[in-house]
């Protein structure tokens, strides 16, 4: 920025210094100053901002630099001669200026070639029209009604070739967004040239040297090429869509209307008056004629081009619908089914079980879990043990045939025995332990993957969830027991069921004892991988015991409700936290938010108050949710959204957590009170990033989420190859463990002192 304001001050400084030191030699010192400024300043701005087109800025240094040495060689080698041989003179600066214009056409990085072509032809309208007035007000007067354009035809030559560099430069600024003030400079100091090589023509070529007034063009159109090349705008490409380019707007069509009708008016004006005053020559009459028709020809080319890319867009929209239809249909199966083995998820089991249960089915649930999967991973890597799952999971099919097997969770597999007895249930228990006893092929490995198994038997009396508990608690009476066995869910069990409400207490406990902690994972800008945010994860910490990580003790506490002051105490705690961030460096602090907190009346108001106590605006709050609690009918959905609306009212955002994990129905999104998505972690490829299948999905939700103007952050972010895919498919932000894994408070806060003060040294 520094560098930026200096070379500003400096240009400025120029401009009435020209005027100042009015001697010939002072202001060819003053010129040959500006083309060094300028070269020194492309040079530092294509280091500094790294631009992702150089080769255009280079360009436009090749020509200042020949420039600069012609006007050396010029001024200071052959300075008697100098009056004497402008043609010569002409022929140095001649070269630089297809260069420039090359250098100007090159600078928008467009991607869009549609957008690009018609940008040039929308320039060439608005440079026929000028090129029509220019004739009329300079050049006929100076060199036709003279006579000299008989014998100095080649005056002409530079200001043509400026007015191809001013369509160019018009180009720039259609092509452009209007906040690339780079743009805008570049732009003035095409017009700079034009004013100064007109004034050349105009004033100059009768005294046979530059004036003052094309001098200070030139000074002029050097320092903006040199502020251009140092603002921070430069290093950015074309950024506009094509809808909102030039093409869109009602103003640049009236523009172009305008031109239109105004150059054959003017023209005839101007031959009338030349008819008058009796100057009237051929030149007159031909050189607008053409321009004017040139002009036409170019506003119906436009016309065509606009319908070419109307239709191509349209063609985009359809294709863009198709794809969501697809990505609509891939979410609906991976809700319902494990996308690594294709058996259907555990909503699919909760779901079947409830059926039977109503109908009063007898049967057995079977709750599987691998033993040592864990090892299998470590020792092997995550490949190995995903094919593991695989096998283990295309046995259990082949084994149980018609019974529905689903997985529950990563090693976890469940399978329900519908009009199962007991006796039926436990043999088919043991046909599967012994089953699962056989080695597996995986790769080159012969992998052994015996299994804890849980039974209980079906009680119509219970709920589903109940089963499913208990089942739980027989399998983890199996591990304990040594694995590589199956325990039946009994008395002894439904005691040990009883120490999880003991849990319960514990928990309540912890509230009073102060037991929680608050980490913060950073969440990072992919762009420049700044940290922009954090996530507050929660931690219970017990006197005297192991940190229990969430997993742990969310469920409980959802399920006896103690999740409502635990959720209220890490709100508060992290809006205290981030506060003092965000007013040093502007973070903001994303908090999970559980649907049972959503069902309480006060939640909202809630998290207003402790938005006020802590002193953290609302826009720097963003809560989590999951998919489900938006998309339910009835009143607890209701008090949920009503909740949300409200507190996005007054500026906080909301984020869909777990994305692609949940319902399914991409419908919801449009509707509902939501700024962000969180791309959930599953949807990361792993191994070959480059593979098309893995980059698909995450692809599509990336653009379905632009198109719902909702911004995307992903999940589970772990390796480089990974950044660089997201990056590449306009993600913006990412969280994970490649930047940072979830820490402490203090940790938290050095890692964010970093982050800007890395990005205090680049500005
Ligand atoms: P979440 O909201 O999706 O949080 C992200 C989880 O992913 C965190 O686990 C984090 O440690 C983990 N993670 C982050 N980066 C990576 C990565 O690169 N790879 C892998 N494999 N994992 C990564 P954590 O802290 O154990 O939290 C688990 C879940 O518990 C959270 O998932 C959230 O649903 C819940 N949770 C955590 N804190 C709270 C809370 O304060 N309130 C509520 N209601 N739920 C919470
Ligand atoms: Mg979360
Ligand atoms: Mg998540």
């Amino acid at each position: 920025m520094g560098l930026l304001w200096a070379g500003v001050a400096v240009a400025v400084l120029l401009v009435p210094f020209a005027f100042v030191v009015s001697t010939l030699g002072g202001l060819a010192t003053l010129m040959l100053g500006s083309a060094a400024l300028a070269l020194a300043a492309i040079a530092t701005g294509v280091r500094l901002h790294r631009p992702p087109f150089p080769r255009a800025w280079w360009l436009i240094f090749t020509s200042v630099g020949l420039a600069l040495a012609g006007n050396v060689i010029v001024s200071v080698l052959l300075p008697t001669s100098m009056a004497g041989s402008p043609v010569a003179i002409n022929i140095v600066y001649g070269i630089t200026y297809p260069i420039l214009c090359a250098g100007v056409a090159l600078l928008p990085n467009h991607r869009r070639p549609g957008a690009a072509v018609l940008g040039l032809t929308e320039s060439a309208i608005i440079t026929c029209g000028v090129a029509v007035v220019w004739w009329m007000a300079f050049v006929d007067p100076t060199l036709i009604d003279t006579g000299l354009i008989h014998s100095q035809a080649y005056l002409l030559v530079e200001p043509f070739l400026d007015l191809v560099l001013f369509g160019f430069g018009v180009r720039l600024l259609l092509l452009s967004d209007s906040r690339s003030v780079s743009y805008w400079l570049v732009s003035g100091s095409c017009v700079a040239r034009l004013v100064a090589d007109t004034a050349y023509l105009t004033v100059g070529s009768s005294a046979g040297f530059p004036t003052t007034l094309s001098i200070v063009g030139w000074v002029v159109g050097n320092g903006l090429l040199a502020v251009a090349a140092l603002h921070p705008s430069m290093k950015r490409s074309v950024p506009l869509p094509a809808n909102q380019a030039s093409l869109g707007r009602h103003g640049a069509t009236r523009v172009y209307v305008g031109t239109v009708v105004a150059t054959p008016v003017l023209t005839g004006l101007f031959l009338l008056r030349e008819g008058l005053t009796g100057t009237l020559s051929s030149l007159d009459v031909v050189v607008p004629m053409v321009a004017t028709a040139f002009t036409s020809a170019l506003v119906i080319q436009r016309m065509r081009q606009l319908n070419r890319i109307a239709a191509q867009r349209a063609a985009d929209l359809e294709k863009a619908l198709h794809s969501e239809a697809e990505l609509q249909r891939e979410l609906v199966f991976r809700s319902a089914h494990d996308v690594l083995t294709g058996l259907p998820r555990r909503s699919v089991l909760h779901d079947r079980l409830t059926e039977a249960l109503d109908a009063g089915r007898p049967g057995a649930l079977v709750l599987l879990d691998l033993d040592g999967f864990k090892d299998v991973n470590d020792r092997f890597g995550h490949t190995v043990g995903d094919d593991l799952l695989v096998e283990v999971s295309a046995r259990l099919r082949d084994l149980l045939g018609a019974h529905l097997v689903t997985r529950m969770h990563s090693d976890e597999f469940a399978v329900l025995l519908e009009g199962a007895t007991l006796t039926d249930a436990w043999a088919t228990t043991e046909r599967v332990l012994l089953a699962m006893r056989r080695p597996l092929p995986v790769h080159d490995h012969e992998l052994f993957a015996t299994v804890s198994i849980g039974l209980r038997e079906l009680d119509v009396s219970l709920p589903a969830a109940d089963l499913l508990r208990d089942a739980y608690v027989a399998l983890h009476a199996a591990k304990e027991a040594g694995r590589n066995q199956f325990v039946l869910f009994d008395q002894e069990l439904r005691e040990k069921r009883l120490e999880a409400t003991r849990t319960v207490e514990r928990l309540r406990e912890a509230i009073t004892r102060d037991e929680f902690l608050v980490y913060f994972q950073p969440l990072i800008r992919l762009a420049d991988e700044r940290i922009t945010g954090v996530e507050a994860l929660i931690r219970w910490q017990p006197a005297g015991e192991k940190m229990v990580p969430p997993d742990r003790f969310i469920g409980v506490s959802e399920d006896s409700g103690l999740i409502v002051p635990i959720g209220a105490w890490i709100l508060r705690e992290s809006c205290r936290v981030v506060a003092g961030w965000h007013r040093r460096h502007g973070t903001v602090v994303s908090v999970n938010v559980s649907p049972r907190q959503l069902r309480e009346p006060d939640f909202g108001p809630m998290v207003l108050d402790a938005l006020r106590s802590s002193g953290l605006p609302p826009q720097a709050l963003i809560l989590e949710i999951t998919e489900g609690v938006l998309v339910n009918s009835g009143t607890v959905t209701e008090q949920a959204i009503s909740h949300l609306s409200m507190l996005r009212s007054h500026g906080v955002r909301v984020a869909v957590d777990d994305f692609g994990t949940g319902y399914s129905s991409l419908a919801y999104l449009r509707d509902l009170p939501i700024d962000h998505i969180k791309i959930d972690r599953s949807f990361m490829p792993t191994g070959d990033t480059a593979d098309p299948a893995a980059r698909t999905l995450v692809k599509a939700i990336i653009d379905l989420a632009a198109g719902l103007r909702l911004s995307t952050i992903a999940e589970g972010v772990e390796t480089a190859d990974q950044v660089a895919l997201l990056r590449e498919l306009g993600c913006e932000r990412g969280q994970g463990f490649y930047f940072s894994r979830p820490v402490p408070e203090p940790d938290a806060a050095r890692l964010i002192e970093q982050s800007a003060a890395s990005a205090g040294v680049h500005s």
